[in-house]
């Protein structure tokens, strides 16, 4: 079993799950760092998959579709932005050879935004960010972002790694203490991001259990709250 998280550009996360012969790779907007990763693991993914269609997320889909011979995969209510080879629109469990995902649909950052649930893994976009979540000034839509906290994150395994498609953690967590100053599980997040950064390595991901006590929009309490926070957010 093999899964690799890599940085791209400033911030971007692209990730690569094999599981034997069959691979996929999620994100891989960056062909060159994603064909790296390709080659250190020693596999050839036969599908591309996507949390939603932004450009920072599927724009290395069409040559990497055509280098590895790989199938598209993302939702199609996010194809204003790029054309799936296969639709995940109703899809739950997704069979890609010996890899078993699980589909969860997650509206609000774009229309067509999923989670992806993979061995105690949680893939989650631009949907949730360490210590924050995604902005809906694309496409996106606050009260239908309000209504995926409230609903589909909870439902979730609390002991599941967070996986984000940026590393915004640095950036969230000052807005975080600002609005909790008392938070010490934020604060200590903080220095640990800090001290990652500081050694040139990458933050370690957080259980969504963890993310509940740093992150405030896992427990905005209702919708209306949600989108205020969110609009705090934005202004910060
Ligand atoms: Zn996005």
């Amino acid at each position: 079993m093999t899964f690799v998280r890599r940085r791209f550009a400033r911030d971007n996360y692209l990730y690569l799950l094999a599981e034997g012969e069959d691979a996929v790779l999620v994100d891989p907007a960056d062909p060159a760092v994603a064909l790296d990763a390709v080659r250190t693991a020693g596999v050839r993914p036969r599908w591309i998959l996507h949390t939603h269609g932004h450009v920072d997320h599927s724009g290395g889909s069409a040559r990497l579709r055509q280098e590895l011979g790989a199938q598209v995969i993302g939702h199609g209510d996010d194809a204003a932005w790029f054309a799936p080879d296969r639709d995940l629109s109703g899809t739950t469990v997704l069979d890609l050879g010996r890899l078993r995902i699980r589909v969860h649909p997650a509206p609000g950052h774009t229309p067509g935004s999923v989670l992806l649930e993979w061995q105690g893994r949680l893939l989650t976009g631009d949907t949730l960010f360490w210590s924050g979540c995604g902005n809906c000034r694309h496409g996106g839509d606050p009260s239908l972002l309000a209504t995926t906290f409230r609903t589909v994150l909870p439902a979730l395994d609390p002991r599941l790694e967070v996986h984000p498609g940026h590393d915004y953690a640095e950036a969230n967590l000052p807005f975080v203490l600002d609005r909790e100053p008392a938070n010490q599980a934020a604060a200590g997040r903080l220095s640990a991001v800090r001290a990652a950064r500081a050694a040139g390595v990458e933050p370690e991901a957080t259980e969504l259990g963890e993310e509940v006590l740093v992150n405030p929009f896992l427990r905005a309490g209702g919708d209306g709250p949600f989108v205020a926070l969110r609009g705090l957010r934005d202004d910060w």
